[in-house]
This record gives structure tokens, C-alpha cells and sequence, in this order.
């Protein structure tokens, strides 16, 4: 846990909740343009609108746009941030009927620090009561910034919700790199890579120091622990990544050990066998003893899987399902929560493999979601969440069908002859995967295309590089951050018959 100062007059909550604030790239560009253009000497503001979650560990926001000021409505005749009536009263009534949180964010002098004044404090006691009133309840932000080209950019943030104040730890930025900006208010965070320099020397002369300590700052999440995803947790943990959160519902069996990494022959042995999600941990942890992780018997789709997933920088969807594909891509469009898609594919007769096929796909509220991209099979997700009951249900109609001479597809539909994915390819990709991670979170390097496929078994690799745009009929592209207000335009969400929870295992 960092350690915190107390922000100024309004004291903090004294517990551990905090704040992470999301912002896409574009949008916080526009925004510091705006703040710093009486730079270097004034300040400037505005309102802006956010959407959030309020989770397990506090307020996950998302910046959806500034709430922008007209002529007039800031006083241009003092050098501080003066709001001017007629502003604010715009404010709240907008507030009032958009379904979106409002905030403030203002700058502070090129060089000086972000910590509010007392005339801040006022201010924000003021807005907080105000925009509590007029928008019943929801949370208010008030954000500080300060930009300069040679030390760089600060900021510090809090969040009210009735009655308290949560300061606003993290800001990332999500684009072409993820970025990650701690306040002002927090202590840096010790290193926890356990081993000396020396183990990192091979990382740092190819990407440099700053992604070392970028890598080491990062947090994980990776929804499936087998195949793909424990090479994927092998290799970010080698790179010096400092925090996981990992999520499978699944222990280990036997015919996992040709393909995971991190089992051993005394596993299977074992009774019970352990969790996936348990043996990735203790992986990560031989490599790095330092390394902060949260293991999650669960899916993607529980709710307290989604609160740790958004303490995340990104995530890497190693369960090739249709439901945990459109889960990422809501993540990424509703909480502008990035994440690497990786699929595989194999198909074959009589021991010759005809399709030896992976699938890379980049989610970010950048890009069009998995429907638009045509990603989704819809009769494959109905079918993933379908109750066991159910599926059986519609697998006898099937065969019912087919005898009567109908089409059985209608009732449940044969996926084409697949066979199990095996450990070097699931490796390969996995390791491809985490490699896209590290190149997107240092801005070292992107992924050629935000989705492709290559065959290692076809000539040049038959890389394939599927049509990608927003489909005008999707709803997407206008909901972009608005965090749980988005609810109702979710894809997916937990069928009724699975448990509620995942089950927590451990916290490091
Ligand atoms: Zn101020
Ligand atoms: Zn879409």
C-alpha cells in the first residue's frame, strides 16, 4: 500500500479505498490543451463528464468529455480558476438529467504543485453538496493538473460520495500506449522485483529503464490460467511485471501438463488437485517472491471478478470463449479497460493437422467492439451460458430433428471438428501475447493490426488481417466510458444459474 498524504483541509476516508480515473489518450490531450492555455502563469478549467463503478476497493471512473466552457463562463480576469454562476448553474442542471457523473478539473502554474488550495477546498465542498443534490447521489471529481515539458506532468484528485472523500490514486490513459500517472499525494511504491538489477539487465537495454519501472508498475489481469494464459503469466512475470490479478474457475487435471506452465508431474498427484489459478501464483512467484497477486476461482463475468479486473492496466483473454470475448469488449468500450484477445484454433483427421490457427485481437475503446468486428458467433455465446439442463435439452431435440429429416442446427449447433490445442502453439501465443502487453503498456512497439491471424503450419503463415470498422447500426461508439451507466447496452452478463461470486483464494 502507498502511502498517502492528506490532500488539504477535507480529509481523506483513513481506510485503503481510493480512486482509479481512465481517460483515453485523444480525450486527455484535448483536455490539457484546454487547462494549460494560460500556461505558464494562469489557470483554466472546466466541468467534465465521467461514468463509474463503485467496486470492492473504491471508485473505478472513466472521463467520457469535458462538459466545456463558453465565453463568459470562467472569469478570465484573475489568474486562478474562477467559475462564473452562470457555468455552474449549467452544470447542475445538466447533471440533473444526463445519466453521467459530473466533475471539475483545473490547472495549476506551469512548475507548482497540485495540492489544493483552500480556496480549492471551498470550492470542491461547495460543488460536491451542489451536484450531490442535483444529481441524487452520484459521486463528484475534482482533479487538479499541472504540465511542464522538462519535469512532467503531476496531478492529484478525490472523489466525493456521500459524505466522504477518496483520493484518486491512478490516472491511465489508454491509446496507442497505456499510460499511468500516480498523484501527487502518494508515496512511490517500493520496487518489488525480489532479485537485483542484474535479472532485469537484457529488459532494460532493449526497451530502456522507464519501461522497467513502467513494467513493474503494471497490474495484470489474465481471464483463463491454462494453455495460453500461463505462458502469458510466465513470461510478463519475467519482464518484471509487478502485480496479477488471475481468474480461471477451473483445477488442474492431468491432461493439463502437456500445455501449462508452471505444473509438474507431483500435481496431478495432488488431492484436490489445485486451483489453475494457484499454480500460475506460484510460478509468478518463483520468479519474482515480490510479486503483488489476487487469485480468483471464477469467471469473467462474476462482479467481483469486473471490481479486481478494473484495478488492472490491461488484461489478456486467454479463454477463447464467446462470452469472455464480448465481456472484454465491454470492458474496454463501457470502462475504457484495454485487453489482448488471443484465440487458437486447430483442426485435423487421422493425425495430420489441416488448421494449426491463432487469433489476435486488440480491445480498446479505440477500436470497434466484438460485434461490430463480426467476432462473435451469437448461437456459440447462447450456448456457453445455456444451463446444463438446458443444453442437453436441445442437443436431444437436435438428434430428433436430424432423424425427422429437419435441420438439427436449429436447436443446438455442431461445432466443426476441433480438436484440443496443444502446448506449443498455446505457448507461442501466449508468449506473443504478453509480448504485445509489454510492447502496449512502454509505447515500445503496437501490434501490426488491432486484429490478425497467422497459421505456423501454412506457407508465409497465411496471415490474415480481417476488415475491422464501427458498424453504424452498433451502439458502441456512444457509450464510450460510461462505466456501470452502461449497464443496460451491456453484451453479456452472468446467467442466473451460475454462482454468484468467484471464490476469492488469496491476495498477496
Ligand atoms: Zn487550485
Ligand atoms: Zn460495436
Amino acid at each position: 500500500m502507498a502511502i498517502r498524504r492528506e490532500l488539504s483541509g477535507l480529509p481523506l476516508v483513513e481506510d485503503s479505498r481510493h480512486s482509479i480515473l481512465r481517460v483515453r489518450s485523444g480525450g486527455f490531450a484535448a483536455l490539457e490543451k484546454h487547462v494549460y492555455q494560460r500556461y505558464p502563469e494562469r489557470e483554466w478549467g472546466t466541468f467534465f463528464e465521467f461514468g463509474y463503478r463503485r467496486t470492492s476497493w473504491g471508485w473505478a471512473l472513466s472521463y467520457v468529455d469535458g462538459f466545456w466552457p463558453e465565453p463568459g463562463d470562467l472569469d478570465r480576469q484573475v489568474g486562478l480558476t474562477r467559475f462564473v454562476d452562470q457555468y455552474s448553474r449549467r452544470a447542475f442542471h445538466h447533471t440533473a438529467t444526463s445519466p453521467l457523473a459530473m466533475g471539475v478539473v483545473h490547472s495549476h502554474p506551469q512548475g507548482s504543485c497540485t495540492y489544493p488550495s483552500s480556496l480549492d477546498d471551498e470550492m470542491d465542498s461547495y460543488f460536491a453538496r451542489e451536484f450531490g443534490a442535483y444529481g441524487k447521489g452520484k459521486p463528484y471529481c475534482s482533479l487538479i493538473l499541472q504540465g511542464n515539458p522538462i519535469t512532467g506532468f503531476t496531478f492529484t484528485g478525490r472523489v466525493y460520495d456521500r459524505g466522504e472523500w477518496l483520493p484518486v490514486e491512478k490516472l491511465l490513459t489508454v491509446g496507442d500506449q497505456i499510460e499511468l500517472f500516480s498523484s501527487e499525494a502518494e508515496e512511490p511504491r517500493p520496487a518489488t522485483m525480489g532479485t537485483s538489477e542484474a535479472t532485469r539487465a537484457r529488459l532494460v537495454s532493449v526497451l530502456g529503464q522507464p519501461s522497467a519501472v513502467r513494467l513493474e508498475q503494471s497490474t495484470a489481469g489474465i481471464i483463463g490460467c491454462s494453455g495460453t494464459g500461463s505462458p502469458a503469466a510466465h513470461v510478463l512475470a519475467r519482464s518484471g511485471v509487478g502485480s496479477f490479478v488471475l481468474v480461471d474457475p477451473k483445477r488442474f487435471a492431468a491432461s493439463n501438463l502437456e500445455r501449462m506452465h508452471g505444473s509438474q508431474w507431483d500435481h496431478i498427484e495432488r488431492y484436490p488437485a489445485p486451483y489453475k489459478v494457484e499454480m500460475v501464483a506460484d510460478l509468478i512467484k518463483s520468479i519474482n517472491p515480490n510479486a503483488n497477486i489476487t487469485t480468483l476461482a471464477g469467471n469473467i463475468l462474476h462482479e467481483n471478478v469486473i471490481d479486481e479486473l478494473l484495478r488492472c492496466d490491461l488484461l489478456l483473454g486467454c479463454t477463447d470463449t464467446q462470452h469472455g470475448r464480448a465481456k472484454l469488449s465491454d470492458l474496454a468500450q463501457h470502462y475504457l479497460l484495454p485487453s489482448v484477445d488471443l484465440g487458437v484454433l486447430m483442426e485435423g483427421q487421422n493425425g495430420r493437422l489441416t488448421s494449426q490457427l491463432s487469433d489476435i485481437v486488440i480491445y480498446s475503446p479505440d477500436f470497434p467492439c466484438a460485434f461490430c468486428s463480426g467476432r462473435i458467433d451469437g448461437i456459440e455465446l447462447s450456448n456457453e451460458l445455456m444451463s446444463e439442463d438446458d443444453r442437453s435439452k436441445r442437443q436431444i431435440q437436435a438428434k430428433e430433428a436430424a432423424e425427422r429429416g429437419d435441420d438439427p442446427d436449429q436447436y443446438w449447433r455442431q461445432r466443426p471438428r476441433q480438436l484440443h490445442t496443444v502446448g506449443y502453439l498455446t505457448s507461442i501465443l501466449g508468449s506473443v501475447g504478453a509480448g504485445y502487453a509489454e510492447g502496449w503498456l512502454t509505447g515500445a512497439f503496437t501490434p501490426p493490426h488491432s486484429w490478425f491471424q497467422f497459421d505456423i503450419g501454412r506457407e508465409r503463415l497465411d496471415v490474415v488481417v480481417p476488415p475491422r470498422d464501427r458498424n453504424a447500426a452498433c451502439a458502441c461508439s456512444r457509450h464510450l466510458g460510461w462505466g456501470d451507466l452502461a449497464k443496460s447496452y451491456r453484451n453479456v452478463s452472468k446467467p442466473e444459474h451460475w454462482p454468484n461470486r468467484a471464490l476469492l483464494l488469496s491476495r498477496t
